[in-house]
């Protein structure tokens, strides 16, 4: 077993993934999705927002109902109707987690929810008391963390570390951080704060300049150990950091994050593709390890490389992550070598002057459209013979 610290997955693709527009699950759909995430291996389920509708309390009751493995949490404000709720909903589950949340930046405190960073502290105790009352297992977030004093940052995670709360997630709930910014805010955090080292400090990063990711990493890297995620990096606005590319991030590159996850990372991709069927949403195709461009190879260089030795321009295998392997789409960048080898896997058995004549009708095809499918390369064979008089 790897010495490698441990980082917790903490999947929300059915709270921030599901509230984003587009993205919206009925209950059944998302008990399917809930078991694939447990066949994913997630650690952590969050599965809504009870308070927040009917419908969303039924889901979080129905999912912790059928998923027994991970630790199913729901969100709730720091209101006692809020955690009540969110209780109710979790009766069923084995391993349950109230995740409670309020706002700790001034810009937050004085123009939305118009309280004093006094009363903040307080309802922040207050929630995590009323919580654990529940389940010893609470998680509290500072609402746009990030942005917030550091100092009264610090005394609410103190006050709430005092109440029994073992998971301090601080969110970048905007997406205005950079990596070494995160890095720095983690590391002040975990430096001041009573007894740190007993807590898990947890990120939850938005996308929105497109570092989501990186500052994910860059936590982990200040001594964060859970990092909240979703499929295909679906949230709010621009999404949260996507759970396929923080684990294969870690993973690809152990040498420089030494850290490991619970996530069979074959079922990433089959995980995707069961959330865009879900949602009636494409992936976008050059989305990292799991859009059909992520492993496809279309110009003949690469073509080349690809099949004399995968690594030269591949940096994990596609089926490490459930993707189909060998794909060498042909079009009008391809080479001769890629042609050649889609003939041998179709079978076709081309000689090298047919090879010539076939490899220039592909690009000639693949000038007018988007691919060339095998079918058309079948039909390019056929009549390339239909008009060379085979040398007996
Ligand atoms: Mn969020």
């Amino acid at each position: 077993m790897s010495d490698s610290a441990r980082v917790v997955i903490f999947d929300t693709t059915l709270r921030d993934g599901e509230q984003a527009p587009g993205f919206t699950m009925d209950v059944p759909a998302k008990v399917e999705m809930a078991r694939a995430l447990d066949a994913l291996g997630v650690d952590v389920l969050e599965a809504g927002f009870p308070i927040a509708s009917p419908a969303d309390a039924e889901a979080v009751s129905q999912v912790a109902r059928e998923v027994r493995r991970p630790v199913i949490a729901a969100l709730a404000r720091c209101r006692p109707q809020d955690i009540e709720e969110a209780a109710r909903a979790l009766a069923p589950a084995d391993r349950r987690r109230i995740h409670t949340f309020i706002a700790t930046s001034d810009l937050h405190l004085s123009r939305k929810l118009r309280i004093t960073r006094e009363a903040c502290l307080e309802a922040a105790a207050a929630a995590v008391r009323l919580a654990r009352r529940y389940t010893d297992d609470v998680e509290f977030s500072a609402e746009d963390a990030t942005r917030s004093d550091l100092d009264f940052l610090c005394r609410v995670i103190d006050a709430v570390a005092r109440e029994g709360c073992r998971t301090i997630n601080l969110p970048d709930t905007v997406g205005y951080s950079t990596p070494d910014e995160m890095r720095s805010f983690f590391e002040a955090v975990r430096a001041r704060v009573a007894d740190a080292d007993r807590l898990i400090f947890s990120a939850h990063c938005h996308d929105d300049l497109g570092l989501a990711v990186a500052n994910s990493l860059a936590a982990i890297q200040a001594g964060v150990r859970q990092v909240e995620c979703t499929v295909n990096g679906i949230g709010e606005r621009a999404g949260n950091a996507s759970v396929e590319e923080v684990v294969m991030a870690l993973r690809v590159r152990h040498d420089r994050l030494p850290y490991t996850t619970g996530i069979d990372t074959t079922a990433l991709y089959p995980t995707s593709q069961l959330l865009s069927r879900l949602t009636n949403e494409p992936v976008q195709a050059n989305k990292a390890i799991v859009g059909r461009n992520a492993f496809a190879h279309e110009a003949g260089i690469h073509q080349d490389g690809v099949l004399k030795d995968p690594s030269t321009y591949e940096i994990m295998r596609p089926t490490d992550v459930g993707q189909p392997a060998g794909q060498l789409v042909l079009g009008r960048h391809s080479g001769r070598h890629a042609v050649q080898q889609r003939c041998d896997v179709l079978g076709l058995q081309v000689s090298p002057a047919e090879l010539e004549q076939v490899y220039q009708a592909v690009i000639s095809l693949g000038a007018h459209r988007k691919h060339v499918a095998d079918g058309d390369l079948r039909r390019i064979v056929e009549r390339i013979r239909s008009r060379t008089p085979v040398a007996t």
